[in-house]
C-alpha cells in the first residue's frame, strides 16, 4: 500500500488528467480517509501505470482515468471498498467518488472504467484459479455445477470443469472473457438457441451491492436482486462469485460450414435448426460482402467434401451467408451414430453444395477457437486498435428489410471485420432478468465487428455503424443494442422501454448513491459533471 501523501499526489494528477478529458472533480484538500484507512488482504494502488492500465479496453477508444486501483484479494474486500466509499458518501450525502468493476477489459466503450474513482481489477479475486472443484453428484449430472469467481476467465472455467468430464452449457465465441463481465451483459453464442444466454445458465450468485453488502442470491434467496444483477450492466452489485450449471462435456465436435447466396433460404434453415430438438449443437452464422477466395482461407481449418468442385466456387461478388454449425460426439461411442444424425440434418438444408467443407476438433479447440486468431492478430499488432464494433438484436419480423438494406447497400464490404448473424429464441430468456431483448419469439444477433487500424478506417466505421441505426430508426426496426451504449439518460430510457421503470427501481435499492459501473453512463452521480464531448 502507498503513503497518503502518495496517494494525494496521485488521486490530484489522475483527477486532473481525467478532468481535462472528461469530467471535473473538485480536488480534494485532504486524502479521502476512506481509501486511506482501507484494510484490504489485497492491495491499493495508485502507481500511474495500474490507473493507465485500468483505463484501457478492447475497444480502445476511451480513456477515463481512475484515481485508485484495488486489487482484492476476497469478496470481503470487495465489500470494504465499496462500503468506505458508500459510508462517507452517505454521511456527506455528495461525493464524486465511483467504483467499476474491471473485468478482462474486453468492453468497447469504458463499461468498466471510472473516472477519477476506484478500479476493482477483478482478475485478482481470481488468482489461483478462483474456482472450486465442478460438484458432480453419482447419476445426478443435471445438477452438476462449478462455483466460479466472478473475476474468473470462462476459459478456466472450462479446463476446471473438464477435469471432471463436465462443462458449462452456454458460452460466448471467446473465452478470455470474465465470468462478472459477460453475466453483466448476457453471453451469447451458437448454444443460446437451445441453452438461452450464459445469465439462464446461473444457479446463484454472491454480490456486493453499491451499499457493499456481501449478499447471497438464486431463483428463490433475494431473487430480485439476482434477476437484477444478471444483464445488469454491473448497476445493482458486483459479482465475486456464480454458480454456474454444468453438462457432460463431449470430447469432440464436428464443425461444419456452408454458404448460401439467398438469404430467405438461409434464414429458414438457420431457424429450422434452431427451433427444432433434434439439431446440431451450435448453430451461428456470418454474413460475407465482397469477399473472393472465401472458400480459400477456410481451408488451413475445414476440408471441402468435394474439393474440385469448392475450388471452382466463384462468389461473383454476391452476398454470401455462411451457416456454420457444430454437432458433439464422443468418439468411441457415437461416431458412426452421429455421422448419421449430421447427414439427415444436412440433408434438410438448402446450402450450395460445392461449399459443404467440415473438420474435426476437440471440445476445447472448438470453444477456444477464436483465441488462435487473437494469437495472430496480437503477433501482426492488430488486436489492441480500436473496435468499433456495433451489436443489435434485430427482430424476426423486420430481418429481411434489414439484410435487404444493410448487406451490400449501406455496406458494400466487409474486409474490416465479420459480421455474425444467428437467430435467438426469446423463450430461453428469462424476462425477471435485467437484459434487454426485442418483444418477439425470434430475434437475430447481428454483430459488426469491425478492427480500424487507421483513423481513416475508424471514421468509415463509426460512419457505417450510424447509418445502421439510423436506417433502423427511419424504417421503423425496434432492434435492441446489445453490449449498449448511449450518451443520454433518455436513450437509455428508450432501451429499456417498459424496463426501465423496474432498472431504475433496483437501482435505487441496490446502488442508492450511484457508485457502481459509472462507466455506463446510466446514472450519474450527484456533484460530478460529466463532458458529452468524450462520449460520442
Ligand atoms: P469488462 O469489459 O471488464 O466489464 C464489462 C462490464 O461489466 C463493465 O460495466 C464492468 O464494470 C462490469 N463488470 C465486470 N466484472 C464485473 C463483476 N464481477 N460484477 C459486476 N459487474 C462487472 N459477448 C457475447 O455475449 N458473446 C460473444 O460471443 C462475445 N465475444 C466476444 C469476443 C471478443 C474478442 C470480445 C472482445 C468480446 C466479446 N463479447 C462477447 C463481449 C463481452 O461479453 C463483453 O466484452 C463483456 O464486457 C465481457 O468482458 P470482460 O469480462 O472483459 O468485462
Amino acid at each position: 500500500m502507498q503513503s497518503s501523501s502518495s496517494y494525494f499526489l496521485h488521486l490530484f494528477v489522475a483527477v486532473a488528467l481525467a478532468g481535462a478529458a472528461t469530467m471535473h472533480v473538485s480536488a480534494p484538500v485532504a486524502p479521502p480517509p476512506l481509501l486511506g484507512s482501507l484494510r484490504l488482504e489485497g492491495s491499493l494502488s495508485f502507481d500511474e501505470g495500474d490507473l493507465s492500465a485500468a483505463a484501457r479496453d478492447f475497444g480502445n477508444r476511451r480513456r477515463l482515468l481512475p484515481a485508485a486501483v484495488v486489487r482484492p484479494a476476497s469478496a470481503a474486500d470487495v465489500a470494504a471498498t465499496v462500503r468506505n466509499v458508500f459510508r462517507q458518501q452517505g454521511a456527506a450525502r455528495s461525493g464524486a467518488l465511483t467504483v467499476a468493476a474491471l473485468g478482462h477489459g474486453h468492453s468497447l466503450n469504458g463499461q468498466a472504467q471510472a473516472a477519477g474513482g476506484v478500479v476493482l481489477r477483478m482478475e485478482s479475486l481470481a488468482a489461483g484459479g478462483g474456482m472450486s472443484r465442478a460438484v458432480v453428484r453419482p447419476g445426478a449430472e443435471a445438477e452438476a455445477y462449478v462455483d466460479a469467481s466472478g473475476g474468473a476467465l470462462w476459459i478456466d472455467v472450462l479446463r476446471e470443469s473438464l477435469k471432471q468430464g463436465m462443462a458449462p452449457r452456454s458460452w460466448t465465441d471467446y473465452l478470455h472473457l470474465t465470468v462478472g463481465g459477460t453475466l453483466s451483459n448476457a453471453g451469447v453464442s451458437g448454444q443460446a438457441f437451445r441453452h438461452g444466454p450464459q445469465i439462464s445458465n446461473v444457479l446463484q450468485l454472491e454480490v456486493v451491492t453499491g451499499k457493499g453488502e456481501v449478499m447471497n442470491c438464486s431463483d428463490k434467496e433475494n431473487a430480485d436482486l439476482f434477476h437484477a444483477v444478471l444483464g445488469g450492466l454491473g448497476q445493482f452489485g458486483i459479482i465475486t462469485r456464480a454458480r454456474i450449471a454444468l453438462e457432460p462435456a463431449p470430447k469432440m465436435v464436428k464443425w461444419i460450414r456452408v454458404l448460401y447466396s439467398d438469404f430467405r433460404s438461409f434464414m429458414e434453415d438457420q431457424e429450422m435448426l434452431t427451433s427444432s430438438m433434434e439439431s446440431f449443437d451450435y448453430v451461428e452464422g456470418f454474413v460475407i460482402i465482397n469477399r473472393t477466395g472465401i472458400l480459400n482461407s477456410w481451408r488451413s481449418s475445414f476440408d471441402p467434401q468435394d474439393p474440385v468442385r469448392a475450388s471452382k466456387f466463384d462468389s461473383g461478388g454476391r452476398v454470401l451467408f455462411c451457416l456454420e454449425m457444430a454437432k458433439n460426439f464422443n468418439r468411441e461411442e457415437l461416431e458412426s451414430k452421429n455421422n448419421n444424425q449430421v447427414e439427415q440434418l444436412l440433408s434438410k438444408l438448402r446450402y450450395i453444395p460445392s461449399t459443404l467443407f467440415q473438420s474435426e476438433v476437440s471440445y476445447l479447440e472448438f470453444l477456444d477457437r477464436v483465441h488462435v486468431s487473437e494469437l495472430k492478430l496480437r503477433s501482426m499488432g492488430l488486436w489492441e486498435i480500436p473496435h468499433p464494433w456495433l451489436n443489435l438484436f434485430v427482430p424476426r419480423s423486420r430481418i429481411h428489410d434489414f439484410a435487404r438494406e444493410v448487406f451490400g447497400k449501406i455496406l458494400k464490404d466487409n474486409s474490416n471485420g465479420p459480421i455474425l448473424l444467428y437467430p435467438l429464441n426469446r423463450i430461453k430468456w428469462d424476462n425477471r432478468t435485467s437484459a434487454v431483448i426485442p418483444d418477439e419469439e425470434i430475434f437475430y444477433l447481428v454483430a459488426f465487428l469491425s478492427s480500424a487500424p487507421s483513423q481513416g478506417s475508424l471514421e468509415q466505421a463509426l460512419k457505417l455503424n450510424t447509418e445502421v441505426l439510423e436506417f433502423c430508426n427511419r424504417a421503423g426496426i425496434r432492434m435492441k443494442q446489445y453490449l449498449p451504449h448511449y450518451s443520454t439518460q433518455e436513450e437509455w430510457r428508450a432501451h429499456f422501454g417498459d424496463q426501465w421503470g423496474r432498472f431504475s427501481r433496483r437501482k435505487e435499492i441496490y446502488d442508492p448513491l450511484n457508485i457502481l459501473a459509472p462507466g455506463q453512463r446510466i446514472f450519474h452521480k450527484a456533484g460530478v459533471q460529466y463532458s458529452s464531448s468524450t462520449w460520442q
